[in-house]
């Protein structure tokens, strides 16, 4: 038997009978057209009800609120945001005091979040909604003309804010659907990713989608987790296809992790220290003095090694005294004023670390 074309609803496929070959079209088991939409929905739903995880965006239908944890959880884990969210809040409560405060601020209060292109299209987002509609639009279709704002993010918001009967595929979500349909095709290609949005459609409720969502996200933080998910215990156990589910979802060969080296200079001089506003990837906020190239004479006096997307890349830090005159882009700052800049981890630890060494050192070197 050979498979000729599989999508939603059919399989054709060729098959030799009495030694003619013949085609045959079939209904596919595997369509969520034919899946019990309803059956399936009421046991997840009743273990939502006794199982859901206590977050704090759960508690708000608020669309800012909404926005503001969708931002923060793209990338990051929900153990991490949770000790932003809140501060955020209680710092900026609105859109009006979001789009109101500046740049840096902003950057400042996402410091340590990392991907700070979320935190500058948060701030375009809140300027825009307050600027050209007054309200945050309900229409997907404006929602997602906001900056940063993706398939993903829109619908979350839609659901979550206005209870609007639209699917959300994200991590956890993903995997629950694959291995419930036991879908074999990549998703994070177009074609693959498309027929699993689908899918995801066609199980939606038209009533309280927002839970239903939330719902299939917990099942995927708490049950049906990435390696051994325990099955055992999983309200949906008997609607799933999955025949390995540790294979779903498949993807595509991540590219290789590339290894780059970045020099930095730390310039201190009578309590201040010289920094450099980025203009690249960390743009805006202030990070140490790039060096054009690597000693080869001087050792480093700090290396440290950070992940940025699929790079690892080496921090070296070269001590160098004051230069006599400053580039455009740089300032010097009063040490002790340091905890008030914008500045991104990796350069902020390393500042902390070889401030404190020095500091350290001369008071060694006064008792003795
Ligand atoms: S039965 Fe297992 S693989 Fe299927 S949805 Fe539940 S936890 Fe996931």
């Amino acid at each position: 038997m050979r498979e000729l074309n599989t999508d939603e609803t059919r399989i054709a496929f060729r098959a030799e009978s009495g030694g003619k070959t013949q085609s045959y079209i079939c209904v596919n088991p595997y369509s969520s057209v034919a899946f019990p939409k309803n059956r399936f929905r009421r046991p997840l739903l009743n273990w939502y009800r006794e199982n859901a995880r206590n977050l704090p965006w759960r508690k708000t239908r608020n669309p800012y609120a909404i926005l503001i944890s969708e931002f923060m959880l793209q990338q990051t884990q929900v153990a991490t945001v949770l000790s932003y969210y809140n501060r955020w809040l209680r710092r900026f409560p609105d859109f009006a005091t979001l789009a109101h405060a500046s740049e840096a601020t902003v950057l400042h209060a996402w410091q340590g979040l990392g991907y700070y292109a979320r935190a500058r299209n948060l701030h375009a987002t809140a300027r825009i909604v307050v600027n050209r509609y007054g309200h945050f639009p309900r229409a997907i279709a404006r929602i997602r003309e906001l900056p940063g704002i993706g398939r993903y993010t829109a619908n979350a918001i839609a659901t979550f804010a206005f209870d609007q009967s639209v699917p959300i595929v994200e991590a956890n979500t993903a995997r629950v659907l694959t291995r419930l349909f036991n879908f074999q095709k990549p998703i994070d290609c177009t074609a693959g990713r498309e027929a699993l949005w689908k899918r995801a459609a066609v199980l939606v409720p038209k009533s309280s989608a927002g839970t239903y969502n939330s719902a299939l996200i917990d099942l995927g933080a708490l049950v049906c987790l990435p390696r051994q998910p325990k099955c055992e215990i999983c309200p949906v156990k008997k609607f799933c296809r999955a025949r390995n589910a540790e294979t779903l979802p498949i993807k595509k060969a991540r590219p290789p992790t590339r290894r780059l080296v970045e020099t930095h200079a730390l310039i201190v001089k009578q309590g201040k220290i010289l920094l450099a506003q980025s203009v690249a990837r960390w743009r805006g906020m202030w990070i140490l003095p790039p060096l054009q190239t690597r000693s080869t004479t001087k050792r480093a006096v700090q290396m440290s090694i950070f992940p940025f997307t699929h790079h690892r890349i080496t921090l070296a830090v070269y001590r160098h005294p004051a230069p006599p005159k400053i580039f455009s882009n740089q300032k010097w700052f009063e040490i002790s004023a340091l905890k008030n800049i914008a500045m991104p981890s990796p350069h902020r630890r390393a500042t902390r670390h070889l401030l404190t060494a020095g500091r350290a050192a001369r008071s060694r070197r006064q008792r003795s």
